[in-house]
């Protein structure tokens, strides 16, 4: 019996009904991927490249980061990885990426793509070296950019992904005005990533790193949930996939009502996928919708938290 728990468990996520929910994992590099498999990632839904980067005067190698990225593809030979080029700046402050003045108010800064706008030959190599990396692998990479805010920098970043040879280019979508006007965005990307730990900072002005405002950083606020729905809505519309690899896809109830909003994937820390794969089999594609609707229709997070819970009976 055991056996069997054990393989079930590592098998596609969905939904009672069998609406299929791929259920990924967040890592930091090739150190990651044993805990990730171990706990049945079907691929990787968040590639924090920043790791290789920290505590370093110069950027790897191309040849560093190569290998990097390869030793990824290459545990997930069926499955999809995406990379999230590099997020410096603000809560992810890199050495030699410093930003270009004093900034008063660092989340509102510098940081995510627009770093990169500022260092295109930072980015042309890690697009490069992701590129070469993917060659003659059966992995599905994927690449998507931090801190995108409106279609523009998504058509930068697009052009960017295919001057170098990356065919999957996709946005986080963490900056309230992006969500707003997804529509325009998924005009320009193949899919989105709704980054809910910036998208909730943002959305309530909020900076994560102050404690004191943790109440506000919560991504069961209405508010949060709308700008989901919206992402969501107009990925649907467009036929893009919308993931979701904020910390919001390891809690198992929002997860249910995340993939009612309309999220087609889930990217969480590996320890999170066995709560969140049991909390979805358990309920059906029509019992997450109704929880996700009784959280949009509260007008607080507790309230919301407490209205979705009451229609998913599964929950442990
Ligand atoms: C997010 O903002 O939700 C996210 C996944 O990215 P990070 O936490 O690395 O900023
Ligand atoms: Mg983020």
């Amino acid at each position: 019996a055991r056996a069997s728990i054990i393989a079930s468990a590592a098998g596609p996520g969905g939904t009672k009904d069998g609406h299929p929910v791929p259920l990924l994992a967040n890592i930091g590099g090739p150190q990651d991927v044993e805990a990730a498999v171990a706990n049945g990632a079907e691929g990787v839904g968040l590639y924090r490249t920043e790791f290789l980067f920290l505590d370093r005067a110069t950027p790897p190698s191309a040849a560093e980061q190569e290998e990097a990225y390869r030793k990824v593809l290459e545990a997930f030979p069926k499955g999809k990885v995406v990379v999230r080029t590099l997020d410096a700046g603000a809560d992810k402050p890199l050495a030699f990426l410093p930003p270009p003045g004093d900034e008063p108010n660092p989340a509102l800064g510098e940081r995510g793509l627009r770093m990169l706008r500022r260092h295109p030959e930072v980015l042309e190599a890690q697009l490069g070296a992701l590129s070469r990396a993917a060659e003659g692998l059966t992995a599905r990479l994927e690449v998507m950019a931090p801190m995108v805010t409106d279609a523009e920098e998504a058509a930068f970043f697009a052009r960017a992904c295919r001057d170098a040879g990356i065919a999957h280019p996709g946005v986080m979508i963490e900056v309230p005005a992006a969500a707003l006007r997804a529509r325009d965005l998924a005009a320009e990307v193949e899919f989105f990533s709704l980054g809910t730990n910036d998208l909730t900072q943002y959305a309530c002005a909020a900076d994560r790193q102050i404690g004191g405002l943790a109440h506000l950083q919560d991504p069961w606020r209405p508010a949060v949930l709308d700008l989901v729905a919206l992402a969501a809505g107009a990925a649907a519309e467009a036929g893009r996939s919308c993931g979701v690899c904020g910390e919001a896809g390891g809690d198992p109830a929002l997860a249910c009502v995340l993939v009612g909003l309309g999220a087609t994937s889930l990217s969480m820390s590996a320890p999170s996928l066995p709560l969140v794969r049991a909390a979805l089999a358990r309920h059906t594609f029509d019992q997450c919708r109704e929880a996700a609707q009784a959280a949009l229709g509260a007008r607080t997070a507790q309230a919301a938290r407490e209205a979705a819970r009451a229609l998913l009976p599964g929950l442990a």
